[in-house]
C-alpha cells in the first residue's frame, strides 16, 4: 500500500495560532487567524525584514517547537489509516535544525508515523542538504493521498507529481483553483471521514 503524505505545520501542528501568539509576546501586535490570507508571514503580520527576521529565529527554537498544539482530529485520522495498513509519511518543510525538535513533539503527542522526511519545499536558505531531500527526489516518490496546507506544494503535488490531494482549508488557501486530483476539506474529521467512510483505497473514484 502506498504511504499517505501528511503535511506537519497547520496540517498535525497548529503552527499559525503558535505564531500568533509569539507576534504578540514579541511585538505587541494583535493579529487574528482570519487575517493570515498570505503564507508569506511577513505579508500576513505585515512585519518590517527586521521583525520578520526576528520571528523567524524565535519559531524555530526548540521550546516554541515543542510548545505547539495538535490540530484537532488529526491524531485520531492518522491512527484511524494506520489501523487500516496505511503507511504514513510526514513530509515537512520546516528547516534541517528543528528535526531533533519536531521528532520530540511528534513522539509527545504520539503521533502514528512511518517515516519523517524534510523537503526543502520553498527553497529556504539554511537547509542542511544532507538532512533535506529537494522537490525533485520527492518527485521520484509515490503517495496514495495527500494532505497539505499550502497552495505552492497542494498545485505541485497535484499536477506535477499527478497526486490526490486533500487541501485543509486555511485562511492563507482559499484563492487557489482546485482541480481534479485538488479537494478542498473543512477540517480533519471531514477528511478522516470521507475517507474511511469510502474505502478510498479500493473504492473511491476521487483517490483512485
Ligand atoms: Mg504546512
Amino acid at each position: 500500500m502506498l504511504p499517505i503524505y501528511v503535511d506537519l505545520d497547520d496540517v498535525i501542528a497548529s503552527t499559525v495560532k503558535a505564531f500568533i501568539d509569539i507576534v504578540k509576546r514579541e511585538f505587541e501586535k494583535p493579529v487574528t487567524y482570519e487575517q493570515i490570507t498570505d503564507f508569506d508571514l511577513k505579508k500576513s503580520f505585515q512585519l518590517s525584514q527586521i521583525e520578520y527576521e526576528h520571528l523567524f529565529e524565535v519559531v524555530h527554537r526548540p521550546e516554541e517547537i515543542l510548545n505547539m498544539d495538535v490540530i484537532d482530529g488529526a491524531i485520531e485520522a492518522l491512527n484511524m489509516w494506520s489501523s487500516k495498513g496505511h503507511p504514513i509519511s510526514i513530509v515537512t518543510g520546516r528547516l534541517t535544525s528543528t528535526y531533533d525538535s519536531s521528532l520530540e513533539w511528534l513522539s509527545m503527542h504520539s503521533v502514528p508515523f512511518d517515516s519523517f522526511t524534510i523537503v526543502d519545499k520553498y527553497s529556504r536558505p539554511n537547509m542542511d542538504n544532507n538532512i533535506a531531500i529537494s522537490l525533485e527526489q520527492l518527485s521520484d516518490m509515490a503517495f496514495h493521498l495527500a494532505v497539505e496546507d499550502s497552495s505552492a506544494m497542494a498545485e505541485f503535488l497535484s499536477i506535477s507529481m499527478k497526486t490526490p490531494v486533500a487541501l485543509l482549508d486555511r485562511p492563507w488557501n482559499r484563492e487557489i483553483e482546485l482541480n481534479s486530483r485538488l479537494t478542498r476539506y473543512s477540517n480533519w474529521q471531514d477528511l478522516g471521514r470521507e475517507v474511511v467512510g469510502n474505502n478510498y483505497c479500493l473504492t473511491s473514484n476521487r483517490f483512485s
